[in-house]
């Protein structure tokens, strides 16, 4: 194609969009795993006993690797304790059936009940921990829990239990490894639609947003700390799902399967075949285990301390790992794919559906937000100082200053994402005043940031997406299994309503990281308008943009406004809010120095003192 680059990239994604002379990606991706579950399922027919074995624990494997692929590498929290969740399921269904006599059908939901109560008890007692405490306390839970297991009496101590039953559907005995083979790897199956779909949905966009940061989450009126704490119970039902098979394969507990050794093991896992996605998970326990038992073969030729050696080789391959292939084996997959299978594509609304329902807007002219002798103290410094202004429904409001007058902080303060020192915010009649973020987004009170928060790995119609977030309700479950369609085409037809609203609809699948900056700041806008908010709150939204782009900005607030939403604007550049505002709150030293039209600000001495001794 002799067109130029943005051009010819164009023309491709038209190709793939409409399969002309190449495969799409999705019939390419949809090959692979066709090839994959083919393989998989005569697999048993040709191998050796051995390597049904070998396959059933890389099943196993994949589904604790599968765990923490979404817990560490997409949610960001790393788990060092993931087998001491695969030995409660363990333990939980061998006490059940031995002890108890119960079926081990009884004993799957007894297990899961059991892991996912310990995941939420654990992650309520360390998810809130940040920095390096969160994989610290991993380890002591790990640690702890595998104790227990050797401690209590019920449980054999370190012997452990055994005469576990097997498995049995109707007549058939899964005793035989062939058999629990098709059980394991449905379940592998499942697990795997589950995630993807899980990814693909409100809550799953919630999980790619946690490396955002809770502010970001708090602004579309979610508590990252509430999705960080499903998500770790997921990841830990995943691992419960692990134990309950591995008890009833091995038909035998004990408790240095489940110690942290253990646990590294499966997060070696999730790290070499690539944390960035679920494929890695199965990639990586292959790898692993087929390692493993290389070494077990290999290393007692060499050395009568081939236990401790494995450890050695093990750690070694961690860090060349982190050192050279932070992506992993499906890094190295995707770099030669050129990344064609890895952004997960969000389901395009396909049939028109209802629309989202729409909050009523105040009558135009009645106040909706008024902050009342705001202060704002850091230490000595007074950033805002007894500040007061109103702003009414369907007028654009500008708050300006000189760098440093105290805009960031009152918008913070009235984003509620500070906490004020004194004074009063109402909106719509509430005092929000020291409400959560998020709860205040929920009345209806959406914002950007001064600097962009988004997520550049995700399309710009999940980004916005993101945004309707609390419109919607879909929880993990419901996700995972699929029974959100219609909510979900709802959120991204509203999604690329916005992104229409905004210019940017036909770009709506490329990601927000390859915008340029400028076109980042208008794309938070589009998200914050997926709220369907009452007031917009804007931190500097012309910062960094050039003459042209600040126009279509500006047309932009316009067109909203006309369209009956009010708009809060903390600007630094006065020209540009001259032109735009109804109104403007001057600020100077903390303190408010003017209100009044846009002439009456621009013909103030005191507004042109300020601006003029500092640097503009
Ligand atoms: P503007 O957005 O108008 O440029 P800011 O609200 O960012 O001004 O800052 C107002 C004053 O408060 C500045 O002197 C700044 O240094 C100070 N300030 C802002 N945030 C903090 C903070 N978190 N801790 C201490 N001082 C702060
Ligand atoms: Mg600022």
């Amino acid at each position: 194609m002799s067109a130029a680059p943005d051009r010819s990239k164009q023309a491709r994604t038209a190709v793939q969009k409409h399969g002309g002379y190449s495969m799409s990606p999705l019939v390419q991706r949809k090959l692979w795993i066709g090839l994959v579950v083919v393989a998989l399922a005569i697999a048993p027919a040709l191998a050796g006993n051995f390597t049904v074995s070998l396959l059933n624990d890389i099943g196993i494997g994949a589904l604790v690797a599968l765990g923490l692929v979404l817990l560490t590498g997409i949610g960001g929290a790393t788990s060092f304790g993931q087998a001491a969740f695969v030995g409660i399921a363990a333990y939980a269904t061998a006490w059940l059936t031995t002890a108890q006599g119960f079926s081990p059908w009884i004993g799957l939901p007894f297990a899961l009940l059991l892991t996912g109560l310990s995941a939420l008890a654990i992650g309520m007692l360390t998810l809130r921990l940040g920095g390096h405490f969160l994989p610290l306390s991993t380890i002591a839970w790990g640690l702890s829990i595998a104790m227990l297991f050797g401690n209590v009496d019920a449980l054999g101590r370190h012997t452990g239990l055994s005469n576990i039953p097997a498995l049995r559907i109707g007549g058939w005995s899964l005793a035989d490894p062939r058999a629990i083979y098709y059980l394991i790897w449905a379940l592998v199956g499942l697990a795997f639609l589950f995630s993807r779909n899980l990814l693909e949905s409100r809550p799953g966009r919630a999980i790619r947003s946690l490396r955002g940061g809770a502010t970001l989450l708090a602004s579309v009126g979610e508590d990252a700390y509430r999705v960080r704490l499903s998500l770790f119970v997921t990841a830990a039902l995943f691992a419960g799902l692990a134990g309950w098979l591995y008890a009833h394969m091995n038909r035998f507990v004990s408790p240095s399967p489940f110690d942290v050794r253990a646990s590294i093991e499966y997060l070696l896992m999730a790290v070499a075949g690539g944390l960035g996605q679920l494929a890695g998970a199965l990639v990586g326990s292959a790898l692993v285990l087929i390692l493993k038992n290389g070494l077990q073969d290999v290393l007692p030729m060499l050395t009568q301390r081939a236990g401790q050696l494995e450890a050695v080789a093990f750690a070694t391959l961690f860090i060349l790992l982190l050192h050279f292939a932070r992506g992993g084996l499906m890094g190295f997959v995707r770099r030669w794919t050129r990344g064609r299978f890895a952004a997960p594509l969000s389901r395009e609304p396909s049939v028109p559906v209802e629309p989202l329902p729409h909050r009523t807007l105040p009558d135009r002219g009645s106040p909706i937000l008024s902050v009342t002798g705001a202060v704002k103290r850091f230490g000595g410094l007074v950033a805002v100082n007894d500040v007061s202004f109103d702003v009414k429904a369907g007028e654009i409001v500008g708050l300006i200053g000189p760098n440093g007058a105290g805009k960031s902080t009152m918008f913070n303060l009235l984003t509620c994402t500070l906490p004020m020192t004194a004074g009063q915010v109402r909106f719509l009649g509430q005092d929000i005043a020291g409400m959560p973020q998020r709860k205040v987004a929920r009345l209806g009170l959406a914002r950007t940031f001064q600097h962009v928060k988004l997520r550049p790995h995700m399309s710009l119609l999940d980004n916005v997406a993101l945004g309707a977030h609390s419109r919607t309700a879909t929880g993990v479950l419901k996700a995972g299994l699929r029974l959100d369609r219609t909510e979900e085409r709802q959120i991204l037809q509203e999604a690329q309503r916005q992104l229409d609203r905004i210019g940017l609809g036909d770009r709506a699948h490329e990601l927000a990281g390859s915008l340029p900056l400028g076109t980042q700041r208008i794309l938070e806008i589009a998200r914050a308008l997926a709220a369907d908010p009452v007031l917009l709150v804007l931190d500097e939204p012309a910062a960094g943009l050039r003459r042209k782009e600040k126009m279509a900005l500006g047309d932009l607030l316009r067109k909203l406004r006309e369209e009956g939403v009010t708009i809060l604007i903390v600007e630094h550049d006065m020209d540009f809010v001259m032109k735009l505002v109804d109104r403007l709150v001057v600020m100077n030293f903390g303190s408010k120095l003017v209100e009044g039209v846009p002439s009456a600000v621009r013909a103030d001495e005191r507004v042109q003192a300020a601006y003029l001794g500092s640097v503009v």
